[in-house]
């Protein structure tokens, strides 16, 4: 048995922890070698005691100060580094073949990347990374010459969909119709626009099947986050946007579909826990135990579907609209996201604003041939900057 060494960025968030977990049930199999965290230096601590890495990398110097003080007493040999470059070095320096792209949003670009040139197997949690830069990431995948795992749950229900060993050839040409993604509609589904004024960041972050990180949180109640998985799957298996459905499904039973030419749909299903997508990355092609409790069909109540209602989900529309304008029309919507939903979380920008903050972001910028990493970074920054600028003049 092959022992695959980790490399995981963003390890003391949701998917990193969940990712440490399954990795803890299977030592033998498993070795991390780095592991990164933005603030929460406790918690990579205790990690860093339990999984000894070769690296751990912190966002910045105080932090780093902080994380040696504390594993001071372990007699650890851990390299301890800091800032964005650093997360580059995680990767390529570690000695690792596998790497849990696990950081929120654009910050893990950088890193994501880099996995994708080194030929590493890169489980592709962060969506924001390849939402902002799919030609480029794909076509780094490619000349690197590794496996790109799809973690997130709907991506990686579809990959178990496709026939087996997929891996860049459109999926179109193997015979797919269609790629249904299921939402569960958030805490919000059932509420008229009218009612979300007011609505808090607590609320918006209580999701009904889910336990996630409050970025992701937040995106699943606005609907941004299917539609942020639209574009992931649009570069993922390569159907035009036109073929990618969204369904809402709101058990979270049904993890996502496809549907075939000869009229047979494919579904994976199991409990809404991203152990399981986890595990089956580290581990592909072989199946381990991921710890999650078994389905079991018969103690469900019943499994529903139907259309999303645009109107109520504005952020999807946009989503769909960016897929179709193509360019960086995706990196304008992801940037200009980002910035509306930490003000919503962190500085009371109004809930309904959010989809507004975007619109208008999209409306004022040109969209570019998003072509190599310096425009994509350049265009990143000059939503973020236009995005806070509307924020302040909607206050
Ligand atoms: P989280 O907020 O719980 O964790 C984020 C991690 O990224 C933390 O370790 C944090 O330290 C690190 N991080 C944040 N900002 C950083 C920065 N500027 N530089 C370096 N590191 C930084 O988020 P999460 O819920 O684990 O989600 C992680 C990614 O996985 C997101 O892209 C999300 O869309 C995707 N995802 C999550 C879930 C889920 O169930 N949580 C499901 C599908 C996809
Ligand atoms: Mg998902």
């Amino acid at each position: 048995m092959v022992c695959r060494q980790v490399a995981i960025l963003g390890s003391t968030g949701s998917i990193g922890m969940n990712t440490l977990a399954v990795i803890r049930a299977h030592p033998e199999r498993f070795k991390v070698v780095a592991l990164t965290a933005e603030k929460q230096i406790e918690r990579l601590a205790q990690q860093c005691m339990e999984f000894k890495p070769d690296i751990a990398v912190v966002g910045t110097a105080e932090g780093a100060s902080r994380l040696r003080t504390l594993l001071q007493n372990q007699h650890s040999s851990i390299q301890i580094l800091y800032g964005p470059q650093s997360l580059v070095t995680a990767v390529t320096e570690s000695g690792c073949d596998t790497v849990m792209a696990a950081i929120v949003g654009a910050a893990g670009l950088v890193p994501t990347l880099a996995a994708a040139r080194a030929g590493k197997r890169v489980l592709l949690a962060n969506k924001e990374a390849l939402v902002m830069s799919g030609d480029l990431f794909m076509q780094a995948m490619q000349d690197g010459g590794g496996e790109l795992l799809p973690i997130d749950s709907e991506h990686n229900a579809i990959f178990q969909c496709l026939p087996f060993g997929f891996t860049k050839a459109p999926a179109e040409h193997l015979g797919v119709e269609e790629l249904w993604l299921t939402a569960s509609g958030g805490p919000f589904r059932d509420r008229s626009v009218a009612d979300l004024a007011m609505v808090s960041p607590e609320e918006a972050c209580a999701h009904p099947n889910w336990v996630m990180g409050k970025k992701i949180s937040v995106d699943s109640a606005t609907m941004m986050n299917k539609g942020l998985e639209v574009i992931e799957a649009f570069w993922l298996f390569g159907l035009p946007i036109e073929k990618i459905k969204v369904l809402i499904h709101p058990q979270s039973v049904v993890h996502s579909m496809v549907r075939y030419r000869d009229g047979s749909v494919l579904a994976q299903m199991g409990q809404p826990d991203m152990r399981t997508p986890i595990a089956y990355g580290l581990a592909w092609p072989e199946r381990i135990d991921a710890g999650v409790a078994p389905l079991s069909l018969t103690q469900l109540a019943g499994l529903s579907f139907s259309d999303p209602d645009l109107s109520q989900f504005p952020c999807l529309n946009l989503a769909f609209f960016a897929a179709k304008a193509g360019g960086t029309a995706p990196t304008i919507l992801n940037a200009a996201n980002e910035i509306a939903v930490a003000a919503f979380l962190d500085t009371g920008l109004p809930y309904l604003q959010i989809s507004e903050v975007v619109n208008r972001t999209l409306d004022s910028l040109a969209c570019v041939p998003a072509d190599s990493l310096e425009v994509i970074l350049a265009v990143d920054a000059q939503a973020r900057q236009m995005a806070s600028q509307m924020i302040q003049t909607l206050k």
